[in-house]
């Protein structure tokens, strides 16, 4: 089995050789022990930390950005999208507000990864030339 290692920019080509019970008997091109961890942990429990926008109303822009404060199964990620589509916070938010606390039983809190404004109210009334 062959994969690229995502745990850093140097993207190193990992084999992993399986045996007849799919157990890991030999794994090669990781160039560090987080590439040899990844790899394993690639093939026992994939996962990612996840990232994503919901709606923000009130605020000086539309959308936030969000990601999980841990690693969820990437089984995971496709339903957590969906689940996110459908929720809307209100301005302001600042970095590590909680969005979704536990999604979908992962124990991993949905959060806010930047600090957004409400957005100012318009004073000035626009004069219409006659
Ligand atoms: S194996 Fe190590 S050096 Fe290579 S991409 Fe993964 S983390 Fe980076």
């Amino acid at each position: 089995m062959n994969f690229i290692c995502i745990v850093c920019p140097k993207s190193c080509p990992i084999d992993v050789l399986l045996d007849e019970e799919n157990k890991i008997k030999s794994i090669s091109g990781a160039n560090c022990k987080n590439g040899l961890r990844y790899a394993t942990q690639e093939l026992s429990f994939p996962s990612r930390v996840f990232t994503s926008i919901v709606k923000l109303t009130g605020g000086q822009i539309a959308m936030c950005p969000v990601k999980s404060d841990q690693a969820v199964p990437r089984e995971l990620i496709l339903k957590m999208s969906r689940s996110l589509c459908q929720l809307s916070i209100a301005a302001p938010v600042k970095i590590g507000d909680i969005v979704v606390e536990n999604i979908l039983g992962t124990k991993a809190n949905i959060v806010v990864t930047r600090n957004i404004d409400k957005c100012k109210q318009q004073t000035k009334t626009a004069k219409i030339p006659r």
